[in-house]
């Protein structure tokens, strides 16, 4: 069987330990299933990734022993193929221009946003738009098909989910699939992406596991396959909080300076991970 896994970080910041955690369950899982692992770059953020960011996730990756045979793919060399896609989306009346802030659509409505919160905004004179997947319009679109979205969890989801799933993109609401300042989004790009790649099999943390009830959707309405998903828990700091670079988690890139070697640093990740 087939089997190719990605990591995906955005260079937006030097990766930490829960990086190299998720890096490394990838890595490791490909080599087993005698599979292939794949780098890509998720940069479509031009304001707020950098090429020093970049130079550090191979530089780290390299350190930790792990190599991939095909070059990374970067987003941002893709950005034509996700605006396509949006624009068969437009065309197909699956996406909406909204024109309110994320602030004002949670004050507008507690929950995940829906169209009836953004057709009221300040309107096209104002403001440019983004552009929001209408889970009404893609309910209609997919008829009886919509009941059977689904995907299998080979892992666990953080509530301990395993096995067949039913998604539920109800609890995302309408995300955004275009932002209005860099014309495409995460949920998007990420799913062409995978399908391009030819990804079988998903290995990522915790956090994205509500993303991929929502991806399945996409997958769906594209006509993209759907990989099987292996969510894993994320590491968590001495104080139960999950690591995150905004938050000035020890960076990989510190523990090199300081003088750890790979396999401290791997010892440290393990050990992290069993706490
Ligand atoms: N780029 C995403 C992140 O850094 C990960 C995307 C994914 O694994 O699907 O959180």
């Amino acid at each position: 069987m087939t089997y190719r896994t990605r990591f995906a970080p955005s260079p937006t910041g030097y990766l930490h330990l829960g990086h190299a955690y998720a890096a490394l369950t990838a890595f490791e899982a490909a080599r087993q299933a005698g599979g292939t692992f794949l780098l890509r770059i998720e940069d479509i953020d031009r304001t707020r990734c950098r090429p020093e960011y970049e130079t550090g996730i191979y530089e780290d990756l390299r350190a930790l022993g792990m190599e991939w045979p095909e070059p990374p793919l970067r987003q941002s060399d893709h950005l034509a193929d996700y605006e396509a896609a949006l624009e068969t989306l437009r065309t197909r009346g699956l996406v909406y221009a909204c024109y309110k802030t994320r602030k004002e659509l949670a004050q507008a409505a507690q929950g995940a946003p829906q169209e009836g919160d953004a057709v009221a905004g300040d309107g096209p004179a104002e403001r440019e738009p983004s552009w929001r997947l209408s889970l009404k319009a893609a309910c209609e679109a997919l008829g009886a098909e919509w009941k059977r979205l689904g995907f299998v969890e080979t892992g666990h989801g953080p509530d301990g989910e395993t096995g067949p799933q039913t998604a539920w993109p109800e609890v995302n609401g309408d995300v955004v699939l275009g932002r209005k300042d860099i014309g495409v989004a995460y949920h998007l790009a990420v799913v062409i992406d995978d399908a391009r790649e030819g990804i079988t099999h998903i290995h990522r943390g915790h956090d994205l596991f509500a993303a991929t009830h929502t991806q399945v959707l996409l997958q769906r309405l594209l006509g993209l396959p759907t990989p099987l998903y292996c969510h894993h828990a994320l590491l968590l700091d001495d104080q139960g909080r999950r690591l995150a670079k905004r938050k000035g988690s020890r960076s990989l890139r510190d523990y090199r300076i300081e003088g750890m070697d790979t396999e401290a640093i791997k010892a440290l990740i393990a050990a992290t991970a069993k706490a």
